[in-house]
Formats: C-alpha cells, structure tokens, sequence
C-alpha cells in the first residue's frame, strides 16, 4: 500500500510539475524586417509551457501613433509575452491587432490587446473558423500549457472585412489583405506593399515540413502561393520558421504543394485509400530534411 501512494504521488508531481530543465523557456523578441517592420519567430516545436504555446511566428508595424501587431498569441499571458517584445523596440501602443487566422495561437490573445484599447481585426472567413473551433482549441491549449490558459476570454475580431481580399490604409500603412485559405478555411496572408514584405501566417512554412491537415485545402493553397509568387516579395515571414525569401519558400512549401497535387491528386482519382496515400506521400524525402519538431 505505501509502496502504491509514493507511486501515485510521484504521478502527481510528475503530472504538475512545470517545464523541464531541458525544455528552455521561450522569451519572444523583435527581429527587424523591413523599414518600421518586425518579425517575432516562435520555435518550432509543439506548444508546451516552456513556449506559452508560441510556437508560430508574429510581427508587428511601427506607425506614427501606435503598433499595428499581427497575430495576437495563445493565451492572455503569452499576448504579454508579445506585448513586451514589443515594447523593446518601441514605447508606442499596440493600436491594432490582425489576425491571420484561427489557429489557438493566432487569436486566442485577441480580448488582452482589446482590454488595452486595440481594434482587433480580421476577414470574414477567418472569424467564422474562429468561432466554430474555440472551444475545442481552449480544451486542447489547455493540456499543454495548464495554469498559463487563466484569464483568456475568447474574443473575435470587432472589425470585419469583406473577402477574398480587401485593401486598408492604417495610420498610413497601406495593406492588402489577401484569402489563403490555406492551412484552415479563412486563412490569410498580409502584404506591406511599401516595404515590400508578406506575412504569410499558415500558407508557408520553411525549416520545418508544411502542416497538411484534414481541413487543410491544398488546390486552394497551391492557388494562394501563385498569388504570393506574384507579388514578389523581398522578405516573406512565414506562419513557422526563420524570416525568408521567395526562393525559400518555394522550395520548402511551394514545390510541396505542387508535389502533393501531381501525387496525392492522381492516387485520389485512382479511389486509393486515403490512409494509404498519406503514409506514401505525407513526409516525402526531400521535404523532411528541414524537420526539427
Ligand atoms: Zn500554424
């Protein structure tokens, strides 16, 4: 019986214990990007407490008034986490808050900022995935990040702009919205025409394997990454991995996509089953040498 309670307490302790001493703790900080434009690169593992569930890149303008910032994190503490990154670089409030997408931690830091006084906006499409999956992302964020979720409150956007795409002027930035529909229906990318620079959220991913879910579209992602190639960008910051280039992201997500057309497209017009098809063409070769989960 003693020998059963030191097992169970061990459990216990085991259970709650926070961060491993091998797990670093992630503090966020600004890399500049462009001319008043920052990138912050979460890492690329999964979300844990040692991360805050930042596992996703986020940026941020510097305007005249204020920080437009993009993507709001995981949780009210991981959005203090952005809010403080930012406030290395400048004393200016985060104004604005846009979000890419729906992923938990894309959005879920949404009502931290709107409790300061930011507009938080976001495309139609984006706000309705929101809203369909919150409950289950605030279920499954808490597993992985515990006591760090306290305080969240589920906030969507208050300014809602129309799709597939939509052209806003902040404070003086000139933004084009644009519709990926990518990694979740609503997906979106932002493009800073004036410096030159896209923030892509989900639609690339370099140093480590796109993610390609059940609800993810890939004709309509490859379509979005032919918009992306377009407008030629000098800086594309991806949803995951370092600050890159065009060249870059098409060899780490733009060939992908291609790739899984010409394969996964023919195998499901040959009726093979689905399970089969992705164990043959999830992980190819040549793009699983940048993996590092
Ligand atoms: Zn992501």
């Amino acid at each position: 019986m003693r020998l059963l309670m030191t097992v169970l307490v061990g459990l216990t302790i085991g259970l709650v214990s926070g961060p491993t001493p091998a797990e670093q703790t992630y503090r966020p900080s600004a890399q500049s990007v462009s001319d008043g434009v920052y990138a912050i690169v979460g890492p690329l593992g999964q979300r844990g407490e040692a991360n805050a569930g930042l596992n996703a890149n986020y940026g941020f303008i510097v305007t005249s008034s204020g920080v437009i910032l993009i993507d709001s994190g995981a949780s009210a503490h991981s959005a203090a986490l952005l809010e403080k990154a930012v406030k290395e670089v400048t004393p200016k409030p985060i104004h604005w808050v846009l979000n890419t997408g729906s992923q938990d931690h894309r959005w879920l830091g949404n009502d931290y900022f709107a409790k300061r006084g930011a507009e938080v906006h976001a495309m139609a499409n984006t706000v309705k995935t929101q809203k369909t999956l919150f409950q289950q992302q605030l279920q499954g964020l808490e597993r992985f990040v515990g006591q760090q979720l306290k305080g969240t409150v589920a906030m969507q956007a208050n300014q809602v702009h129309p799709t597939p795409e939509k052209a806003l002027t902040i404070d003086g930035v000139r933004i084009q919205w644009i519709e990926t529909n990518a990694h979740y229906p609503g997906d979106t990318m932002i493009y800073l025409p004036e410096v030159s620079v896209v923030f892509t959220g989900d639609l690339v991913y370099v140093d480590r394997i796109l993610g390609v879910l059940p609800q993810s579209n890939v004709r309509k992602a490859q379509a979005a990454f032919q918009r992306l190639v377009s407008l030629n960008p000098k800086h594309i910051v991806p949803g995951h991995g370092r600050v890159t280039d065009l060249a870059q992201a098409k060899r780490d997500t733009g060939d992908y996509y291609e790739y899984l057309i010409a394969n996964v497209g023919v195998a499901a017009r040959n009726m093979d089953s689905i399970g089969e098809t992705l164990d043959k063409f999830a992980k190819p070769k040549q793009f699983t040498l940048m993996g590092r989960f």
